[in-house]
């Protein structure tokens, strides 16, 4: 029944099967095999990195985004936008994150090896996984154990997993700055973020959504996208615009003062030995 489901949803949305919205029992019944599959991927190792370039001003590579993906041995590439909220649900999330920090840093030495001197890698952290109390003890000890400088990791954190407890996100927050490791506010814009909270917080960088990204020639999403460019400024962060698709949307980032870029235009996410350097 669920390989029916994902088949079709395969067929009709190319490979997002993401958006296949299933019958309840089909739902459950799925999220059920997939609960199990994921343990299982973790044992057999079915999960691996891809790379998403960052761009500076120039469009040189400087950085690069870990995306998780899980090389199903039957389904292919399942999308992380379908099994990272049930692996937020189900607890699955606490040793997939640990294991893509990890893997993350492991694969920056890899590349400082190689003589690839990437500025840093940034990773997704999810909320279950940073509310761990010893979340900063974690991120500390995988530094030692790959040998590399905290300042080469970015984590991010979606504005919901800041603002769902303040006072436990600063405090980690300020650890983790005093380590080195910088923070990135992912999918920015869609959240509730005030001027006045974004102050007290000890970040380096706002992304901006993608959505708005996607409309920036609609004068709302333009409004929205001038606002955090400013609100960035004002707050001395740096800005990344993801989600570029076209040299429509890079040109109107640059003139508004956003100059660092992630999306298709650039690049696809890629494993990691495909990745041009440009550096
Ligand atoms: P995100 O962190 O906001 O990542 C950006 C997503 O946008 C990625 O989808 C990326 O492939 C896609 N993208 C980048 N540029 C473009 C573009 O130009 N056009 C379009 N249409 N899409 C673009 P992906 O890899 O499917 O990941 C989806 C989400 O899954 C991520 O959103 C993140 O929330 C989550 N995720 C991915 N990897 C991890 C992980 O290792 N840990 C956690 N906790 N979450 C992850
Ligand atoms: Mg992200
Ligand atoms: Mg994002
Ligand atoms: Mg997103």
């Amino acid at each position: 029944q669920a390989d029916t489901a994902m088949y079709r949803a395969k067929e009709s949305g190319r490979n997002s099967i993401s958006f296949y919205l299933p019958s309840m029992q089909e739902s459950a019944d799925r999220r059920l095999t997939l609960e199990k599959e994921m343990r299982v991927a973790l044992q057999e190792r079915q999960f691996l990195l891809h790379y998403q370039p960052q761009v500076n001003e120039q469009h040189k590579v400087i950085s690069a985004e870990a995306l998780i993906r899980w090389q199903h041995p039957t389904k292919g590439m399942v999308s992380p936008a379908e099994f990272i909220p049930l692996a937020e649900d189900t607890q699955l999330i606490l040793p997939i994150g640990a294991w893509v920090l990890q893997e993350a840093c492991r694969q920056i030495k890899a590349w400082d090896l190689q003589g690839i001197k990437l500025d840093h890698v940034a990773v997704n952290v999810s909320s279950r996984q940073f509310r761990q109390s010893d979340f900063v003890q974690q991120v500390k000890q995988v530094l030692l154990d790959t040998d590399i400088q905290a300042k080469r990791l970015v984590i991010e954190l979606t504005e919901g997993c800041v603002i769902e407890d303040i006072e436990d996100t600063i405090e980690k927050m300020q650890a983790l700055q005093a380590m080195g490791i910088r923070i990135s506010i992912d999918d920015f814009g869609i959240g509730y973020s005030s001027l006045s909270y974004l102050k007290s917080l000890p970040l380096s960088q706002l992304k901006i959504d993608q959505s708005f990204v996607k409309q920036i020639d609609n004068v709302n999403a333009a409004v929205i996208v001038e606002t955090i460019i400013m609100m960035a400024k004002s707050l001395g962060l740096n800005v990344i615009a993801e989600g570029v698709e076209t040299l429509e949307q890079v040109n109107f980032l640059t003139a508004k003062g956003c100059l660092n870029f992630q999306g298709y235009y650039f690049s696809r996410p890629v494993p990691a030995d495909e990745i041009k350097f440009t550096l």
